[in-house]
Order: C-alpha cells, then structure tokens, then sequence
C-alpha cells in the first residue's frame, strides 16, 4: 500500500511542524505493549537526532519481555509525578485510541501546548491538533516509519540500528508477527527495510516470543484448564488475581496468553477474562475472521480493532463479568 496523497500531506504537515519547534513530549497509551513502546521510542530517537528537547512520560510500567527496549534509544521514561508543567511542549500522543487512554495525567497533558495524535485505532476519539490516523495501517510503528522515511526522503537518513529494531518491534507484535489480516504488502516492504538497515529480528523474536517464565506457563495452564467452547465457535477463559498472586506473576505479563483463546479449530472469537485488581476486570477479544471486535467491546464502553478489542467492567466478580460476556457474545456469532 502506498501512501495516498491524503495522509503524505499529513505527514509532511507533522515533518514541517516537527522541524518549527523544539520541545516535544512523547507518550502512548495505558498497559504499554510493544507497538506503544516501539514507536514511542522511534519517534523519540528521530526527535533527538533533529535536535529536539525530547521528555519520554509513560506512567505504567514496561512489561518485562519488552524491557529490551530500554536501552534502545538513549532516552529515559519518566512519570507525570515528576513533572511539574508541559507550557511549551508540544505532544506527540501515539498509538491511543481515545484521549483517555492517554497513559499521563490530565491535568499535566493539559498544560501543554497541545497534542499531535498519531494512531491506527478504529475508535478513535477526536482529539489533537494535528492527527495522523490510518485505521488500516499494521501498526503504529509503520505510522511512525512513513513520517521518518518521507523526512529521510526530503532531507538526511535516520533511522539507526536501535530505531529499526524498535519499529520493527511494534510491527512484529501488532501484527502476531505477520499473521494476523492488518499484515499488508506495506508491512513486509517495511519490515525488509528494517531488516536491511539492522533491525535485530533476532533478538526481537527471542524477547517477545521466547523469553517466558515458567510461572506464565503454569498460570497457561490453569488458564488452558478452566477454558469454554461456546457453540463450538466462542471461547471464554479466565484469570483471576489470586492465580496472578499464587504464581507470583504481574497482570502486564500475561498478555500472552490471549491468542490461545482465539486460536482453537473452528473458534471465532476468543474473550480472555483479566481480573486485574478485586473489582477491576480488563477483558481482550480476538477474532479470527467476522466478528467485529470493536462492537462487542462498545457494549461494554470498550474499543480497539476490528479484529482485537479490549474493555473494562468495573465492581464485578469474575464470575459475573463472565456471565455477562457470554450472554452479549452469543448475539455475535
Ligand atoms: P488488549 O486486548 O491487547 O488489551 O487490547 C486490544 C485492543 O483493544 C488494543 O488496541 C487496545 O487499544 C484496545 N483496548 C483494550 N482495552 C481497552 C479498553 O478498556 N477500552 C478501549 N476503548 N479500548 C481498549
Ligand atoms: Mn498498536
């Protein structure tokens, strides 16, 4: 997919305003995975070798398989809790579906100058000045790619080892590395590119896919043994906080485990239950091929992609939030 003359005016409008000012802000959304992480510090290595005053605020915290990536890019991640003011600093908000899910507090977010949104979500809230939204792009790391490649082309090369290997990062998990229907021709041209100009492919397939602890794995089990096949094409699986406890393990290393609701002969929709905190439950849908994901989760206030969603219910048991997706999903199927 080449880019449409719409989204290369957007581009060059994100370039020319980048290059006019010099202090910029970096964020990404809530629970961090890898295209957030990747393409925040991508877009913070380019800022940098323009010259730029970059500040990095994400207040969660790095899962631990994408901690690699700290010392990509020589920027640290800092908390709004150490920040005072933003006046002056524009901010470059990636990858976030909605202004809430913006990953800093607001009231900090709103002393700034402003917010430039870059994001591939379908629910998108409308928010920021300037906005480069392409809900078909694979990642928010090929977003990030096309504004560096359009400047390299207009100006000097980039894009360094530890850059490539964070975009390719975001690519590799937005995409379930290449399998999932958002992989374009765009994502195998950009992941050759990237490949080519020293993206560590290995290291990043080692990180992300084979670097779990045998605690995630006895956590898959009982995850595995208390699964549901709904009509032969609805699974439905939960973990609750005493099993994350039990095998002492954190909520932001389990996302693993979502794709093996989807990924059973015959399943449609997978519904991965989180009990993230006593009355705090995140909840992940996958499809594989019909189901709108983004449909379901808007029953519950929750958003995403088409074919991976997410959304919390609050001030329920586990039970009762799985009661409650499993009556609105039949109606999907
Ligand atoms: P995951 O299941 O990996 O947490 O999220 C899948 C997708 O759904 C992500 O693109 C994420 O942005 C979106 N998502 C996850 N949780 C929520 C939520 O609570 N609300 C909204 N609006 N989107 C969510
Ligand atoms: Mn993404």
């Amino acid at each position: 997919r080449s880019l449409s003359k719409e989204f290369l005016k957007i581009i060059n409008e994100i370039i020319d305003y980048i290059i006019a000012n010099d202090k910029f802000v970096v964020t990404s959304h809530i629970n961090p995975d890898g295209d957030n992480i990747g393409s925040s510090r991508a877009m913070c290595g380019f800022l940098k070798k323009l010259g730029k005053q970059v500040v990095y605020i994400l207040d969660d915290p790095y899962p631990s398989d994408l901690e690699f990536l700290y010392d990509k890019v020589d920027i640290d991640k800092s908390k709004s809790s150490n920040i005072k003011s933003l006046a002056g600093y524009k901010v470059i908000a990636q990858d976030s579906g909605s202004y809430e899910r913006i990953c800093m507090d607001k009231d900090l977010l709103e002393t700034s100058d402003g917010i430039i949104c870059i994001d591939h979500h379908h629910t998108n809230g409308d928010y920021g000045f300037i906005k480069y939204i392409d809900t078909r792009a694979s990642s928010t790391c090929e977003l990030v790619y096309n504004i560096i490649k359009t400047y390299e082309d207009r100006f000097e090369d980039i894009i360094d080892y530890d850059i490539a290997t964070c975009l390719y990062t975001g690519l590799v998990t937005d995409t379930g590395n290449f399998q999932y229907s958002n992989t374009e021709p765009s994502s195998y041209l950009m992941a050759a590119d990237l490949v080519t100009r020293g993206a560590d492919k290995n290291l990043v397939i080692e990180k992300i896919f084979q670097s779990k602890s045998l605690a995630y794995y006895k956590v898959l089990g009982q995850v595995l043994d208390n699964m549901e096949i709904i009509e032969g094409k609805i699974s439905l699986a939960t973990v609750s906080k005493k099993m994350l406890d039990e095998n002492n393990i954190n909520y932001d290393d389990i996302d693993a485990i979502t794709p093996y609701t989807r990924d059973i002969d015959g399943v449609e929709l997978g519904i991965f239950i989180k009990e993230k905190e006593i009355g705090e439950i995140k909840v992940s849908l996958r499809s594989k091929s019909y189901v709108d994901c983004t449909k379901l989760a808007q029953v519950f206030g929750g958003g995403g992609h088409v074919r991976a969603s997410g959304l919390t219910i609050r001030d329920k048991s586990l039970d009762e939030a799985r009661d409650m997706l499993r009556q609105e999903a039949v109606k999907f199927i």
